[in-house]
This record gives structure tokens, C-alpha cells and sequence, in this order.
């Protein structure tokens, strides 16, 4: 089992089950994780729900294009700082420049080698590291500080075992939200096969203890969702 999973998430937003394939096996081979979506409507459902570290985004996509997919990413708050590598059948520079315009931070024109891809990738990573690694997150009477990886709850420290950690810090990032066990699985844990669903409810339980303590009157704030999940919610 893989704890404390700390490769990056590429979120890929490509129509075409090839490339999409060829993308997500070679990010994979490569360290990264990563997440798929069809067309823009999921691409920024995705991006909302598991706040990936980079998009790969295609410019031709169904239903909404790649460069509404971009705009509108660039107008949420949690996801505005997200880099996004557009890729585009389109050799023309005015595209270019439209696509740069809207905020993509970087452009490949199709076809491009993988090595090209990847070290691009890297570029953008290492330009933005991962918004989830600094700062400070809070929810209700719960408040994580990432510097220091110190949690506490009314003001008193808690003590979190990594996966707990990791866990909580997921919570954090999207209050409210419910998440699978399939999708805690993918972004807490990274999609490793051989985790089984079963191990997120004995971590959310560990979470909960933790959280809670020994203290009745504090109120739960994971909330469990009958076949759909968990999130992080007060009563
Ligand atoms: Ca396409």
C-alpha cells in the first residue's frame, strides 16, 4: 500500500480515447498521477473536485473548447493559480496567442513528441509547485498549517498519523463537497490498484477519533453520505 502519496495529479481533458491513453500511461510512467475527463464540462468538474496540480488541456474538445475550459479556470479562486499546457491541432499563431491570452501558460501544437510534453510538464510544475504544499487551511474550529504540519481543533493540537493528515488536508481544500471512496482513493492515495475501497472508511474512522477525541460535545464534522461518500460539513 502507498501512503503519503506525493506525485503530482494531471488532470487530462482530451477527446480522443488514443491520446487520452498514450497521455495518462506515459504521465504515469513518468510519476505523475493522473485523471481523465472527456470533454469541458467534466475537465472543470474535475478540476473543482480533485484540484489538480496542472491540467493538459485540448483546445478541440466537445460541447464547450479548450480555451472556455481555460478562461473559466482562470475565474475560479481555488483554481485560478492551476498551470494549463493546451494542446491544439492548430499550428496558427493568432491561436497561439488566444490561447496564451486566456491564460494558458503554455502550448503544444499536435503532433508533439512525449519527451516534449514531459519536459514541459516539468517546466510548468517547477515554476508553480503545488499549491497544496504552503499555507494555511481551516474549516469550523479545525485549522491545518501546512509549514509546520500542526492541526488543531478549538486550539488544541491533534495528532494525525500521515494518511490522516493527508486526508484532512483533501477535506480542507473543498468543504462541503463529497467525495467517492473511489475519488479519496485516487487523490489521497494515489489510483493504486491494490488499496481497496474498504481502507478509506478505516482511515475516515481513524480521522473522525482524532478529530473528535474523547470530547461528546464536539460536533463530528465528517459526515458520512449513504453510497456516495464522505465530506467535511457541520451539522
Ligand atoms: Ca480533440
Amino acid at each position: 500500500m502507498r501512503v503519503n502519496d506525493n506525485r503530482p495529479l494531471v488532470l487530462i481533458v482530451e477527446d480522443e480515447p488514443a491520446l487520452q491513453t498514450l497521455l495518462s500511461y506515459n504521465l504515469e510512467a513518468d510519476g505523475y498521477r493522473t485523471a481523465e475527463a472527456g470533454d469541458g464540462v467534466e475537465g472543470l468538474a474535475l478540476v473543482s473536485k480533485l484540484k489538480p496540480d496542472l491540467v493538459v488541456l485540448d483546445w478541440m474538445l466537445p460541447g464547450m473548447p479548450g480555451i472556455d475550459v481555460c478562461r473559466e479556470i482562470r475565474r475560479r479562486p481555488q483554481a485560478k493559480d492551476t498551470p494549463v499546457l493546451m494542446l491544439t491541432a492548430r499550428a496558427e499563431e493568432a491561436d497561439k496567442v488566444r490561447g496564451l491570452n486566456v491564460g494558458a501558460d503554455d502550448y503544444l501544437t499536435k503532433p508533439f513528441s512525449l519527451p516534449e510534453l514531459l519536459a514541459r510538464i516539468r517546466a510548468l510544475l517547477r515554476r508553480a509547485p503545488p499549491q497544496s504544499q504552503k499555507g494555511m487551511l481551516e474549516f469550523a474550529d479545525v485549522a491545518m498549517d501546512l509549514a509546520e504540519r500542526r492541526v488543531t481543533r478549538a486550539g488544541k493540537g491533534i495528532h494525525l498519523g500521515p494518511t490522516e493528515f493527508r486526508l484532512l488536508q483533501f477535506f480542507l481544500q473543498s468543504p462541503g463537497t463529497v467525495f467517492s471512496r473511489e475519488e479519496l482513493l485516487l487523490s489521497v492515495w494515489g489510483a493504486d490498484i491494490h488499496v481497496e475501497a474498504r481502507t478509506v472508511d478505516v482511515h475516515i474512522r481513524r480521522l473522525r477519533l482524532a478529530l473528535n477525541g474523547d470530547a461528546e460535545a464536539l460536533p463530528d464534522l465528517i459526515r458520512t453520505v449513504r453510497a456516495a461518500g464522505y465530506s467535511l460539513a457541520q451539522e
